[in-house]
């Protein structure tokens, strides 16, 4: 059976859909069978980030209409065999499709997939509703910013009254820099606020300006892999977003990204 893991925030462009993409793109390289689920009905771009728009024959909502079944939609990762995109829908009359509807999407997934993370849109509504409905399990996604944590904190009030047997955090764009400084708090202190389990800290990184971040050496790139070890085998190894801001060189650093 797989683990059905929603990605959710209540506030927009935090990176809910970066932290599905990459995270799902970390569990295939660890050898797990992975599904992305795009619930973003209208304002879709799973597709966008991992590169097969192109590719899309057919969608959830057809999926959901009974025209095709699921492994139809599929879309396979151009170079991960085992990871898969199940793409959503530009322009549909969203209130169609209903929480049941996607639940019985995931159900016809479950024994093919390790994993089925489905990428949750904005807000608190409906297409809230019809995203977590179906999941067994949410990532939370929030950034170092008031609005944000704020957010988080009544979409997590909310996931109280799911049928959701693990709630975990990550904190995203996270300023290493500005930790230091004591401008923000640091991702300890807000996992405390939140008084939710800390999983994983993405620094800020400009190489995650296009979402997808395939092999490289860079911050984030190391950020997801130990996320999705945390996700996997429960561990506990958060990423240091600080560490290359110490030191006589990383005051260095601090100076110049203050003048950026
Ligand atoms: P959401 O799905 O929550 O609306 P997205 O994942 O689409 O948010 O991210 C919004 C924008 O922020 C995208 O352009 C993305 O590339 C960028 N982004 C997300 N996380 C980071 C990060 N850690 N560092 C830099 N840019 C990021
Ligand atoms: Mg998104």
């Amino acid at each position: 059976m797989a683990r059905k893991i929603v990605i959710t925030s209540g506030k927009g462009g935090v990176g809910k859909t970066t932290v599905c993409a990459n995270l799902g793109l970390h569990l295939a390289e660890m050898g797990l069978r992975v599904v992305m689920l795009d619930v973003d009905i209208g304002l879709n771009n799973l597709d966008v980030i991992m590169g097969v728009e192109n590719k899309v024959v057919f969608d959830l909502v057809d999926v959901i209409e009974n025209k095709c079944r699921s492994k139809q939609a599929l879309i396979q990762d151009f170079y991960i065999s085992n990871l898969y995109t199940l793409p959503s829908v530009h322009s549909y009359n969203a209130s169609r499709v209903t929480g049941e509807g996607i639940k019985q999407v995931i159900a016809g997934l479950d024994v093919f997939f390790d994993y089925i993370l489905i990428d949750c849109p904005a807000g608190v509504d409906a297409p809230f509703h019809r995203a977590v409905y179906g999941a067994d399990e949410a990532i939370v996604v929030v950034t170092p910013h008031l609005s944000s944590l704020r957010d988080a904190d009544k979409v997590l009030n909310i996931l109280v009254g799911y049928n959701i047997r693990s709630v975990s955090l990550v904190v995203n764009r996270v300023r290493g820099d500005l930790i230091l400084e004591r401008e923000i708090m640091n991702t300890a202190e807000i996992s405390e606020m939140l008084s939710s389990n800390l999983i994983g800290a993405i620094p800020e990184d400009d190489n995650l300006a296009n979402g997808l971040l395939r092999k490289n050496t860079s911050e984030a790139y190391r950020a997801f892999e130990l996320l999705a070890l945390n996700v996997h085998k429960e561990t506990n190894k958060i990423y240091d977003c600080t560490l290359k801001y110490k030191g006589l060189t990383g005051a260095f650093k601090r100076n110049l990204r203050r003048k950026i």
